[in-house]
């Protein structure tokens, strides 16, 4: 017998519905690509989704087409999201850091037919475009413009587009397993795929994500999400904003630690997400500028590990409470967000720190698992030190890559992240490092992660990279590549006697190179691979 209840699919469009309907008046700020700031709500976010929901549909796609963007966090893209997924079509978001080669690649790979971008990226547009063939439409987002129109033979201006159109629109009905959004992971792990997400996939995550326990979101928040939307979807924060009715602060280009200070400031955020390497730059500018950060309760870390250096400042400097997070592209992304149970209020200040640097637990509808590193379905223990490959599955999980018939799972169903991890009895995820980032020296496995946390606690390292470098004897040694703070003068010895009572002798690093720079990737993690090109042999001579 079925039961007697309504059936609704879930679709995105019913999020802008929802706040357009119950949220109406509740602000949107964007920063624009020019600088200026925008001051909208969703009322007109939705209105103008509607708008281009009819200019796309006057272009003649077809259901599952694919429409590109190529944008900073700001208004205009956020509208083009709702129109395009509540639509039917597909939003492929581009990560603009990426090589042009990789560029052209996933265009093409994507089968891309429309490419909406930002003024910034003109240029990559000029460089990409006579090598995209199956692009129809090049639609620059924003008012008419002599120079793009010079540079981009017909293109279209999206403000010009939507002045055309009615704001009245019907969001089409369809299967909630249809196509909503795609996203290549950012090849930090070679050639980069495409994860397609759903509508349904969607819609569950963004419930997961504003649960008390996850980023506990609400009608209360104002939240700053500086991970990029092209960076699996902001973390599905403009989903979950839409779905509780919070404030959106969308920061455009200005990713600096002194434009987000001036942000937080003035437009009291609550809450901010983004990876380690922003939240460097942002402690620096606000020590530099004597903000309190006083409106920020919280701010979310994920992407790589957050070191427990950079929490302690949150917390001691500023009262901000940091939830560390893990996920990928391929799982929508939440996995895991950090939050205490009841019964740790009993631990002492310094123990429930302790267990909040650890990656978190899995919230409701994913389920996670370690598993042996030769045989990958062995089940390994849940006992908090035990370490195994990390593995997945639930409502917002990838099964395959776009365009490969294969599945991306393991022989009974789970996939499998690349991660090395530790679980506890609570589910409580550790991460100690990629697999392929993990140094076996002498046959014995040492956690980069581990050694890069140790440099950066310290007061004059401003950035730390640690790496397996060659070794004649033991295989593989590490390395650390650091970024010293401005005006100190430590030296190697000085960093290498640091770890002295912090690891076992074995595991101290070999050598220290100090550098001004290091590589990141698109998404803002350190680029170890360039680093093991770079520096992985020299403890050969
Ligand atoms: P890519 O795999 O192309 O770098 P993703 O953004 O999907 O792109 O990266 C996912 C990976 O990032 C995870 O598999 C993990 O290695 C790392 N990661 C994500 N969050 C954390 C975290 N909180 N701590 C440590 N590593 C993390």
């Amino acid at each position: 017998m079925q039961g007697h209840m309504m059936f609704q699919p879930l679709l995105i469009s019913s999020l802008i519905k929802h706040a357009e309907r119950y949220h109406g008046d509740t602000a949107i700020i964007s920063k624009n690509t020019d600088g200026t700031i925008t001051k909208t709500d969703w009322t007109h976010i939705s209105e103008n989704s509607k708008r281009f929901a009819n200019a796309l549909s006057a272009l003649g796609l077809k259901e599952s087409d694919r429409v590109a963007t190529i944008a900073w966090n700001n208004h205009r893209h956020l509208e083009s999201w709702y129109a395009i997924s509540g639509s039917g079509f597909v939003c492929h978001t581009i990560n603009p850091r990426l090589f042009p080669e990789q560029l052209v690649f996933i265009i093409n790979d994507a089968q891309d037919k429309v490419v909406l971008f930002d003024k910034t990226f003109l240029p990559l547009i000029k460089g990409v475009k006579s090598h995209t063939p199956h692009v129809e439409h090049f639609i620059y987002l924003g008012a008419y413009d002599q120079n793009v129109a010079d540079a981009v033979p017909n293109v279209k201006f999206y403000d010009v587009l939507i002045a055309e159109q009615s704001s009245e629109f019907e969001w089409p009905s369809f299967d909630e397993t249809t196509a909503s959004s795609l996203c290549y992971t950012s090849g930090t792990t070679g050639n980069p795929k495409g994860a397609l997400y759903s509508h349904r996939s969607t819609l569950l995550h963004t419930y997961a994500i504003c649960l008390p326990d996850s980023l506990n979101l609400s009608a209360h928040d104002v939240m700053l999400p500086v991970v990029p939307m092209f960076h699996v979807n902001a973390w599905g924060t403009p989903y979950a904003a839409a779905m509780v009715g919070a404030t959106l602060v969308l920061p455009g280009p200005g990713l600096d630690g002194a434009s987000l200070v001036e942000l937080i400031d003035e437009f009291k955020v609550t809450v901010a997400l983004g990876v380690p390497t922003i939240w460097q730059g942002l402690l620096a500018a606000a020590k530099q500028s004597g903000s309190r950060l006083e409106s920020m309760k919280r701010n979310v870390v994920g992407g790589s590990a957050c070191p427990p250096a950079m929490m302690a400042a949150f917390k001691n400097s500023y009262q901000c409470e940091t939830i560390h997070a893990w996920g990928m592209t391929e799982t929508s992304p939440l996995g895991s967000a950090n939050q205490l149970k009841a019964k740790h209020s009993l631990l002492s200040e310094d123990e429930k720190f302790k267990l909040r640097l650890s990656q978190g637990r899995p919230p409701f509808g994913v389920d996670l698992r370690i598993t042996d590193q030769e045989n990958g379905t062995h089940v390994l223990a849940n006992d908090g030190h035990t370490s195994g490959n990390l593995q997945i599955r639930g409502h917002w999980i990838i099964d395959s890559y776009l365009g490969k018939s294969s599945s991306a799972l393991t022989s009974d169903g789970w996939f499998d992240t690349g991660d090395i991890a530790t679980l506890d009895e609570d589910g409580y995820l550790t991460l100690s490092d990629r697999s392929k980032d993990l140094i076996k020296s002498g046959g014995e496995w040492i956690s980069s992660v581990e050694l890069e946390n140790i440099a950066m606690g310290h007061p004059d390292i401003a950035m730390a990279a640690v790496i397996a470098a060659t070794h004649p004897k033991w295989d593989e040694r590490p390395v650390v590549i650091a970024i010293k703070t401005p005006n100190s003068q430590i030296t190697e010895q000085q960093l290498l006697d640091y770890y002295s009572d912090k690891v076992a002798k074995w595991q101290i690093p070999d050598k220290v190179v100090f550098v001004d720079a290091i590589p990141l990737t698109g998404t803002g993690k350190m680029l170890k691979r360039d680093l093991r090109e770079q520096y992985g042999h020299v403890l050969l001579n």
